[in-house]
């Protein structure tokens, strides 16, 4: 089981989206039409697509007990601009939460984090402690409390440089 296994069911859109930005090198995916295809956004909705995505790092860092990475909009203020109903199928009667608008990328975040909040998979996903990392990663360890995205990359840097703080 690889610590970058990818996190279950829709959280893969959430995850996708927040590792669209490499923060060592501030590349952004969402620059190139390329990138921003994946997530049916244009240049109009970009900057938009980029307030969401650090207000899900936020989230994400808190999740792991971190604090923000900077001041970012509130998640939830985000995610209550689009409201969600909940639908069932007359066939089987199973029901979900559903965009009202289905479409934009915001619609989409926020049923996929409904999902994952019925799923309980929500808390699992979090973002790196590393400060030129901080990257999406779905924690699969059995107590759920993993704080890198990796031990081997991350979780090494990190013991590295207390063990240099020591020595010094
Ligand atoms: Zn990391």
């Amino acid at each position: 089981m690889s610590e970058r296994s990818a996190p279950p069911g829709a959280l893969t859109l959430v995850q996708a989206l927040v590792n669209t930005l490499d923060v060592e090198t501030g590349g952004d995916a969402l620059d190139t039409a390329e990138g921003r295809a994946p997530f049916g956004l244009t240049e109009d909705t970009v900057d938009s697509a980029r307030e969401l995505r650090e207000s899900l790092r936020a989230a994400l860092l808190a999740h792991a007990g971190h604090p923000p990475h900077r001041a970012v909009t509130p998640l939830g203020d985000l995610l209550a601009r689009a409201p969600l109903v909940v639908t069932v199928d007359t066939a089987d009667g199973s029901a979900a939460l559903t965009p009202v608008d289905d479409g934009p990328l915001l619609s989409r975040v926020a049923a996929a984090v409904a999902e994952a909040v019925t799923a309980g998979t929500w808390n699992r996903l979090k973002a790196c402690e590393a400060a030129d990392c901080h990257w999406a990663y779905y924690d699969r360890s059995p107590a759920g409390r993993g704080r890198w995205c990796s031990m081997r990359v991350c979780g090494a840097r990190a013991k590295m440089r207390r063990y240099r703080a020591k020595e010094a």
